[in-house]
């Protein structure tokens, strides 16, 4: 007997294809990587936090990775390459202060085109190593490949912290007081300054950029700092967040993260929301509402954490702290009070009118 080799065009399955954006990041993260069971037990904590936490008997060892690729994450139009150098790093301790803990090494992986000369790879490598002089980290290793377009850096931060320290994204509870450190919403505004003037550049490559002197805002952008200051202030204040989380998103997107993980609601107060007359001046003139910028920015690398109500004087006499609301029970979801009293639902985007 012979068997048919050909199907008819109507046997034929069509395979799945569904779009990931479809899943977000997140949610791709999550369907990708739900399966997998953690089988050692000197993993305390994988996949799903700012960093991984492994206990080898010592003090636990804490891990993040975060890749940079041009065009997406950076360009090299306005990215001066020691900025870049020292963005990629930072990006990465901001991760491991996030969980209250402090980096120590760090590894450095690049792709770059044969458009890279070693002179402007030098240039890339003085940035991370002020970085590296900055936070006093090592740089111990990485990897070094050729790319057909384009130049991408991949940055593994490892550092440490003691066990009982260690501040996870699940830890806050209703009552907690809901903190973040610095200013918002800046680096989101040095990005549209520079984006500007490279869109006026490119139509008229005569005119000469004008960044009315907003070093702050442009600074925020090209040479963030990761915030090990605060790390250390708490430590030295005997001090603990139940939760914490570093702004890299924007706040919306982290203030989700907490409550999902901590199964909990929130309430953040905009009056309260920290933003420098600067940012909050050249957000009007782009025509954007401020809490938008600070909500939805991202970029800021401060962080967003959760205290409990003991903690209150500690908080308060801490410098650079803002608090800006309260964890609430799960029930009544993520709310922005407004500054004229309204409520409105926090999306992971921003905010959204209820009605
Ligand atoms: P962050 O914004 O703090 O850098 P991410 O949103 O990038 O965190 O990642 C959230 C979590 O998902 C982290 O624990 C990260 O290690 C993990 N993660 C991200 N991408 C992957 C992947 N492709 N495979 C496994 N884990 C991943
Ligand atoms: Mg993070």
């Amino acid at each position: 007997m012979k068997f048919a080799l050909h199907k008819t065009k109507t046997m034929e399955k069509k395979p799945k294809r569904t779009d990931v954006n479809k899943l977000g990041e997140f949610g791709l993260i999550d369907h990708l990587t739900n399966s997998h069971q953690c089988i050692n037990p000197s993993t305390l904590k994988g996949i799903g936090d700012d960093a991984a936490v492994l206990d080898y008997g010592g003090q636990p060892i804490i891990v993040s990775t975060d890749m940079l690729l041009e065009g997406i994450h950076f360009d090299l139009m306005y990215t001066p390459l020691k900025h870049l150098g020292y963005k990629s790093v930072v990006v990465n301790l901001s991760d491991i202060c996030a969980m209250n803990a402090l980096p120590l090494q760090i590894t450095v992986s690049i792709a770059i085109s044969n458009r890279f000369s070693v002179e402007a790879l030098e240039e890339l490598y003085s940035g991370i190593f002020a970085a590296c002089r900055n936070y006093n980290v090592d740089l111990v290793g990485g990897d070094t490949n050729s790319s057909k377009k384009g130049l991408i850096i991949s940055v593994t931060a490892i550092g440490t912290g003691a066990r009982e320290k260690i501040s996870y994204r699940n830890g806050a509870k209703p009552g907690d007081i809901l903190c973040v450190t610095g200013d918002l919403g800046a680096s989101y505004l040095g990005l549209q300054l520079l984006e500007r003037e490279k869109q006026i550049w490119q139509s008229n490559p005569g005119i000469q950029p004008d960044l009315e002197d907003q070093t702050y805002l442009i600074g925020r952008q090209l040479k963030p700092e990761a915030r090990t200051d605060m790390v250390l202030s708490f430590e030295k204040g005997g001090f603990n967040p139940t939760s914490m989380i570093d702004i890299s998103d924007g706040l919306a997107s982290e203030i989700h993260h907490i409550c999902k993980n901590s199964g909990t609601g929130a309430i953040i107060e905009e009056a309260l929301v920290p933003m420098k007359d600067e940012t909050q001046l050249m957000a009007l003139k782009f025509k954007l509402d401020p809490i938008t910028c600070a909500l939805s920015g991202g970029e800021d690398y401060e962080l967003l954490f959760t205290a409990s109500e003991k903690d209150l004087p500690f908080i308060r006499s801490l410098p650079g702290i803002s608090i800006i609301g309260e964890i609430r029970p799960p029930e009544e979801g993520i709310q922005l009070k407004t500054v004229n009293g309204n409520f409105h639902e926090i999306t992971a985007q921003g905010w959204q009118h209820n009605q």
